[in-house]
């Protein structure tokens, strides 16, 4: 019962598992400063005004907006530095001496810039022909939030801006999510564990330290399972072992070769198989489905091709958006970006196929050009030097021919 779909079905289909999918139970309290990459359980509020004063954005003089407009000069009635209250309102007819980050007093509805007027012993004007709008050079109090709002959904991802918010708002830690624990089973007879030296017609297992580095990067914790051999019982065996954990990556056995057994082994266990190919280069072999768990939940489960390039892409299209939705991350999915093609590219067309190919992306070309795209020449999805020159996939659509040079095209970070 092969079930092979277009690229876009196959990422409709996970899309839509994905998001009826609930994160995994359990939420932790971690400090904040080492809460980078996990994912909020419970939203952040502010718990006063953002700004809690109303704030110069400049070094200058704080004063009446018509009053500085009229050039007219204005007595210096006092001065106070970020960190400090202005003691009371501002007198009518005078400008208060104000340093960034500092409160702005009572009456005042603008900030004059130091470098925009003039001095006189104890007295300023704005220079001439300047003129000053109400609000230039001061953050209202409350502009940005105001107390009690939430600011951060539970769901939200916390990175750089998300830390520096939440410690504005008095956080010292934070209420995130467990992280999904991902079995990780790369079968296969040839494979041997990295430290050891293979003997000829071995390989190291490169996928299983690979996909575990991906699934960490995706927010979950990688368990690697111990290697499996191609036979029904040492599959059956580690998938056993595999039904503890709330997401199930099995890399190789599931193309149509004569020890590809990682299907049937699902079969045995009663999996429902959402599809079991996509039309897509490379990857194609890809299986997606879950395993009904005696009690509670259902397990879902990549099968993903066996060599490197093509499990790697996968997941990255695929399996990244289980491992995020059942991370509670509110918007999972792959990344895309665009760039620009630095040569032409793929004459050979592969009707029908969409297709991810290694590539080269300068992030930063010189004189602020959009970042450049080259495909790296691969010999095949198993060619892992190829792939370790790859920061990126281009992704070639369906039905595209050739792409010329200086085309803008997609491509998939990794
Ligand atoms: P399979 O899908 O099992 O037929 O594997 C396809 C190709 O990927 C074969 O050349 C395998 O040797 C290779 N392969 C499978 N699993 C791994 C792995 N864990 N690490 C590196 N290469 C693998
Ligand atoms: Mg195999």
């Amino acid at each position: 019962m092969s079930n092979v779909v277009s690229y876009t079905e196959a990422a409709q289909t996970v899309n839509a598992y994905a998001r009826g999918l609930m994160p995994v139970d359990g939420r932790v309290c971690v400090p904040l400063h080492e809460a980078a990459g996990r994912v909020l359980a419970e939203p952040i509020t502010a718990d006063v005004d953002q700004p809690p004063f109303t704030r110069s954005t400049r070094d200058g003089f704080a004063g009446r907006a018509a009053e500085l407009s009229s050039q007219e000069w204005l007595t210096v009635a006092g001065s106070t530095h970020a960190g400090e209250l202005p003691p009371g309102a501002l007198p009518v007819g005078s400008v208060w001496e104000i340093m960034t980050g500092a409160a702005v007093p009572e009456g005042a509805d603008a900030v004059a810039m130091l470098e925009h007027v003039e001095r006189e012993s104890n007295r300023v004007r704005l220079t001439a022909l300047r003129v000053l709008k109400s609000g230039e050079n001061l953050v209202a109090r409350g502009a940005q939030a105001c107390a009690g709002e939430a600011l951060l959904p539970a769901g939200a991802r916390m990175e750089t801006g998300q830390i520096a918010l939440a410690a504005a708002c008095g956080y010292g830690d934070v209420t995130v999510h467990t992280r999904p624990r991902v079995a990780i089973l790369a079968p296969g007879d040839e494979l041997v564990p990295v430290e050891a030296t293979p003997r000829p017609g071995q390989i190291r297992n490169s996928n299983a330290p690979m996909l575990a580095a991906l699934v960490e990067a995706g927010g979950g914790e990688a368990l690697i399972l111990p290697a499996a051999a191609d036979t029904a019982e040492a599959l059956d065996a580690a998938l056993a072992e595999a039904l503890k954990a709330d997401l199930l990556l099995i890399s190789g056995g599931v193309s149509a070769g004569k020890f590809d057994l990682v299907e049937p082994a699902l079969e045995r266990l009663r999996a429902r198989f959402s599809f079991t190919g996509v039309r897509m280069q490379p990857g194609k072999p890809l299986v997606f489905g879950e395993v009904q768990r005696a009690m509670g939940s259902a397990l879902p489960f990549f099968g993903l091709p066996g060599n490197p390039i093509s499990s790697a892409v996968t997941f990255l299209l695929f399996g990244a958006t289980v491992l995020g939705a059942l991370a509670g991350l509110c918007n999972a999915g792959p990344r895309f970006a665009a760039a620009q093609l630095a040569r032409e590219t793929d004459r050979k067309a592969k009707p029908g196929l969409t297709r991810f190919l290694p590539a080269q992306c300068d992030f930063n070309p010189a004189n602020g050009a959009l970042p450049k795209v080259e495909t790296i020449g691969w010999h095949g999805s198993g060619d892992l030097p190829s792939f370790g020159r790859a920061n990126c996939f281009l992704v070639v659509p369906e039905e595209t021919g050739s792409l010329e040079a200086g085309a803008i095209v997609r491509i998939l970070l990794i």
